[in-house]
């Protein structure tokens, strides 16, 4: 069935069908990818009308159709759709209700990401200038119970001022003006964590960039008209700070 036939059989404007759609796509990639395993992970897109199509508990994000998605307001009440929103609803909620800049929420659980936190590594430490330039530091969140209210409140603070972060011994999440975007974000984090990963294996202690050569790349950033957040630029969570 083509998604136009989709959409008018469950009377979905254009918008949600893209926005559902996009969940499906993004949500394969990431399975593929090895970011998310069997039922791993949830993703989010909130529509014009402040409603949010998210994943349901306990599917497989890498094989999710488009009608299994559920549809929410931003109390996390189930507006349509059957089945029951995503155990991990309460992140995506307050990723919104903190930043009404974007539309997109995506948690994954990216190995060596994780793994760095387990290891207490640092990955808000400026060392891969194209990471200062784009996303900056990127900060990692206290231990929260999953599946509690624990974790949503356990990143409110630090999403206000960062695109990305790492939930301690647990996953990332990402945040953009749209699914690709949360997606580049997750794909550059976990990138760096596993060069940082490899730099670690033959050397511990890695030495930050300089302060002059941070400023220089943030000043880059503002040439280019960079949007999103970036904990270097706003010294969120940092020294200093
Ligand atoms: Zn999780």
């Amino acid at each position: 069935m083509d998604l136009e036939t989709i959409a008018s059989r469950f009377g979905w404007s254009d918008e949600e069908v893209r926005a559902r759609n996009s969940i499906c796509e993004i949500g394969k990639i990431c399975y593929q990818r090895g970011l998310i395993s069997a039922s791993d992970g949830n993703i989010s897109v909130r529509l014009s009308d402040d409603t949010v199509i998210i994943t349901p508990a306990g599917g497989m994000k890498g094989f999710m159709q488009l009608e299994q998605l559920t549809r929410i307001d931003l109390a996390g009440n189930l507006v349509d759709g059957r089945g029951k929103n995503s155990t991990e609803t309460g992140i995506h909620l307050v990723c919104y209700q903190e930043r009404p800049d974007i539309r997109a929420v995506l948690h994954c659980h990216p190995p060596h990401a994780v793994a760095l936190s387990v290891a207490e590594i640092d990955m808000q430490m400026p060392i891969i200038p194209e990471m200062v330039v784009t996303i900056g530091g990127i900060p990692t969140t206290p231990f929260a119970t999953p599946g509690t209210h624990e974790l949503g409140d356990s990143i409110r603070e630090v999403v206000r001022c960062s695109d990305t972060l790492v939930m301690r011994n647990h996953g990332s999440v990402t945040v953009g003006g749209n699914l690709l975007d949360a997606f580049k974000k997750l794909d550059m984090l976990e990138h760096t964590a596993r060069i940082l990963w490899l730099a670690h294996t033959v050397k511990g202690g890695l030495e930050p960039l300089s302060d002059e050569a941070v400023r220089k790349l943030l000043d880059t950033r503002q040439q280019l008209g960079l949007g999103g957040r970036n904990t270097l630029e706003n010294r969120c969570g940092l020294q200093g700070s």
